[in-house]
């Protein structure tokens, strides 16, 4: 029977394997960003979902929230979120594409 301690191990194992690959999955989109001042970051609002996870990477305040009505039929909310980037303050960094988990910021030229 499996003891407690190698399930342990196993997990440790497992994470850190898991941990591994993300870290370099990242490293891959990292570099394949358009980055810098050059560059502005764009949100495709239909793949927004509002979660706030970009303004809270930004650094720069580049980042605004605006409502919106909710177009689900089914869904009783008002009110959604979307994100939109201010271009001026934007300085091309790319970490709010990072950070969102729908893949609605791209990088753009300016
Ligand atoms: S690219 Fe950088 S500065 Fe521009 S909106 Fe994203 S996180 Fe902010
Ligand atoms: S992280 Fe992505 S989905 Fe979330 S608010 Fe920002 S753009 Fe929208």
């Amino acid at each position: 029977m499996t003891k407690l301690p190698d399930l342990e191990s196993r997990r440790a194992i497992e994470q850190s394997r898991i941990r591994a690959l993300m870290t370099a999955q990242r490293a891959g989109e990292r570099a394949k960003l358009k980055i810098g001042p050059e560059h502005v970051a764009w949100v495709k609002e239909e793949l927004c979902i509002g979660c706030d996870q970009c303004t809270i990477v930004c650094d720069d305040d580049a980042i605004e929230v605006y409502p919106v009505k909710l177009r689900s039929p089914i869904l009783d909310v008002d009110v959604n979120k979307k994100a939109k980037i201010l271009r001026e303050p934007c300085t091309g960094c790319g970490l709010c594409v990072l950070a969102c988990p729908t893949d609605a910021i791209v990088m753009i030229d300016r």
